[in-house]
C-alpha cells in the first residue's frame, strides 16, 4: 500500500501535535524547522490548555506522552479573573471559552497550565529523526504529478503528497499559497517574563513568596493565585499587566522521571508568568525594532513607567519580582478572515492562518485542535484509499469555520481589556 508523504513546514507546538497524529496512523512524516536547534531562541513560558488543546493532544500524542504533559503540567484555579488597576473585580469566570470539540457535554472542563518548554521536550521526544532543523522554507511549487516540491535556503529539497504550513504568524507557505491573506499588526506590544517563585511556599500551597537574588523573601499578594490568569487592566487605550501563576504538583524535573525515565526533561520551579501590554501608539513605547534592542533591566524599567505611580502597589511589588534576564518583546499580529480557497497539495494550520491576541488564549489551543482535525480527515482517506485532497478540503471548511470567529473574539475581547486594535 503506498505510505502518503507528509512535509510539515515548523515545529512549534501546532507542527509537532500533527507529526505525532500522523506517524501514529502510518505516514511518512518529516518536519523541517528553521530553528538550528530546539533551544535557539525563548519560545515563552507559560502556556494555558483548555479541552480543544488538551484533546487534541490525546487523540494524536503516544498516550505516556499525554500522561507525561499532564503530570508535568500545573492546574490552578480553572478561573480567568479581570481586574482594574486599583484591583477591583471587573469580571470572574470560568474557562471555558469553547466547547469541547468531541461533542461531549458531560465530560468536566479541564484547564492546564504547561511550562512550554517543557511541552515542547516532550512533544519532541520519539520525533529526533523526524525533524530536521536549519532548514528554512524558500518556496514550494505543484508537480505536475499532483505532488508539491518544497526547497529550502540552504539548498536542501524534498517532495511530498501534501505539504503543512505549520511555519506560524510570518509563514512562508502562506505568503505563497494565498497572498491575499492579510495578516494585521494589532497594535499593541507586550513585555513577557518570569517572576521565579520560593519552592518552599509553592509546595506548602500558601500564598506565595517570590526570592530576590539576594535571598531576600516578600510576601506575593494572594489574589495572584485565585486564576489561571488574571489581567489587571488600565482600560482601553491603556496598559495592562497579565499574570499566569505555574505551581506544579510536582515539578517537571521530579515528575518526569518517575513517570517516563526516557524523555529528557529539564528542571524548572515554579514561577508566575506576567506580561505588561501597551498601545503600540502610547508615548513611552518606542518602535518595535528599537524596543526588540532593549535588555531586561530597560524593558523591566520601561513595564513600570508604563504601570505608573496611580496602579495599585501590588502590581509593582509583583513586577519588582520579574526576572529582567527572562524578559523579552513580542509584536501582537491578527489575521483576517480569508475567503475559502481551492484545496490542493498544500494546506496550513495553527497562527500561519489564523494569528490571534493572545488575550483569550486560544491560539496554541488552536494549532493543536487543527493538528487533530487534520490528522482525522488524512487518516479516513488514507483508509478508505479517497484522494488527501478531499481530506485537506474539508479539514479547511471546518478549521476556517471554527478558527476565524475565536480570532474576532480574541479581537473584540483584546479591544474591550488590553487595548489592541
Ligand atoms: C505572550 C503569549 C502568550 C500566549 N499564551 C497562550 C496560551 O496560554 N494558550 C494558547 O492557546 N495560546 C497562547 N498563545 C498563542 C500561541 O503561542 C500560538 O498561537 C501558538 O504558539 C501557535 O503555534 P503554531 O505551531 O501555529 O506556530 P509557532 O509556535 O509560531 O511555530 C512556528 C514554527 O515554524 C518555524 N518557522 C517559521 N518560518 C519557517 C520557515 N520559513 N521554514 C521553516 N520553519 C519555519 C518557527 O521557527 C516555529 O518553530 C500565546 C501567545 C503569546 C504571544
Amino acid at each position: 500500500m503506498h505510505q502518503h508523504r507528509v512535509i510539515i513546514i515548523g515545529a512549534g507546538l501546532g507542527g509537532l501535535t500533527l507529526a505525532h497524529g500522523l506517524r501514529a496512523r502510518g505516514f511518512d512524516v518529516a518536519v523541517y524547522e528553521r530553528d538550528p536547534h530546539p533551544d535557539h531562541r525563548p519560545q515563552g513560558y507559560r502556556v494555558q490548555l483548555d479541552e480543544p488543546g488538551l484533546a487534541g493532544l490525546e487523540s494524536c500524542l503516544p498516550e505516556h506522552l499525554f500522561r507525561l504533559g499532564l503530570a508535568t503540567a500545573a492546574s490552578p484555579p480553572a478561573r480567568v479573573s479581570v481586574r482594574d488597576r486599583h484591583l477591583g473585580v471587573l469580571g470572574d469566570r470560568p474557562t471555558a471559552p469553547s466547547p469541547d470539540p468531541s461533542g461531549s457535554t458531560d465530560r468536566p472542563h479541564r484547564s492546564y497550565a504547561f511550562n512550554r518548554p517543557t511541552l515542547r521536550q516532550i512533544l519532541l521526544f520519539g520525533l529526533e529523526s523526524t525533524v530536521r532543523y536549519g532548514a528554512e522554507l524558500l518556496s514550494w511549487e505543484r508537480r505536475q504529478d499532483g505532488t508539491v516540491a518544497a526547497r529550502f535556503t540552504d539548498g536542501r529539497s524534498a517532495n511530498a503528497d501534501l505539504l503543512v504550513g505549520a511555519d506560524g504568524v510570518g509563514s512562508a507557505v502562506r505568503a505563497l499559497l494565498l497572498p491575499q491573506a492579510r495578516v494585521e499588526d494589532a497594535g499593541l506590544r507586550l513585555i513577557y517574563g518570569r517572576i521565579p517563585l520560593h519552592p518552599r511556599a509553592a509546595r506548602a500551597g500558601e500564598a506565595g513568596r517570590a526570592a530576590e537574588a539576594d535571598g531576600s523573601a516578600d510576601v506575593l499578594p494572594p489574589w495572584v493565585f485565585d486564576s489561571i490568569f488574571t489581567v489587571v487592566t488600565g482600560g482601553p487605550g491603556s496598559p495592562h499587566v497579565g499574570f499566569g501563576p505555574v505551581r506544579f504538583d510536582r515539578p517537571p524535573g521530579e515528575a518526569g522521571p518517575a513517570h517516563s525515565p526516557a524523555v529528557p526533561l529539564a528542571p524548572v520551579g515554579d514561577y508566575i508568568a506576567c506580561m505588561v501590554g501597551a498601545p503600540a501608539d502610547h508615548p513611552d513605547v518606542p518602535p518595535f525594532p528599537e524596543l526588540r534592542g532593549l535588555g531586561g533591566p530597560a524593558l523591566r524599567e520601561l513595564a513600570g513607567r508604563l504601570m505608573g505611580d496611580d496602579w495599585h502597589p501590588d502590581v509593582h511589588r509583583l513586577l519588582a519580582h520579574w526576572d529582567p534576564s527572562s524578559l523579552f518583546p513580542l509584536r501582537v499580529s491578527t489575521a483576517r478572515p480569508v475567503p475559502p480557497w481551492e484545496a490542493g497539495p498544500v494546506t496550513l494550520l495553527g497562527d500561519a492562518i489564523h494569528a490571534m491576541s493572545p488575550v483569550l488564549a486560544m491560539g496554541a489551543n488552536t494549532a493543536i485542535r487543527d493538528a487533530a482535525e487534520l490528522t482525522r480527515t488524512l487518516a479516513v482517506a488514507a483508509d478508505s484509499r479517497t484522494p488527501l485532497v478531499d481530506a485537506v478540503r474539508a479539514y479547511e471548511i471546518r478549521m476556517t469555520e471554527y478558527a476565524f470567529p475565536i480570532v474576532a473574539a480574541s479581537q473584540r475581547t483584546g479591544r474591550q481589556r488590553i487595548g489592541q486594535k
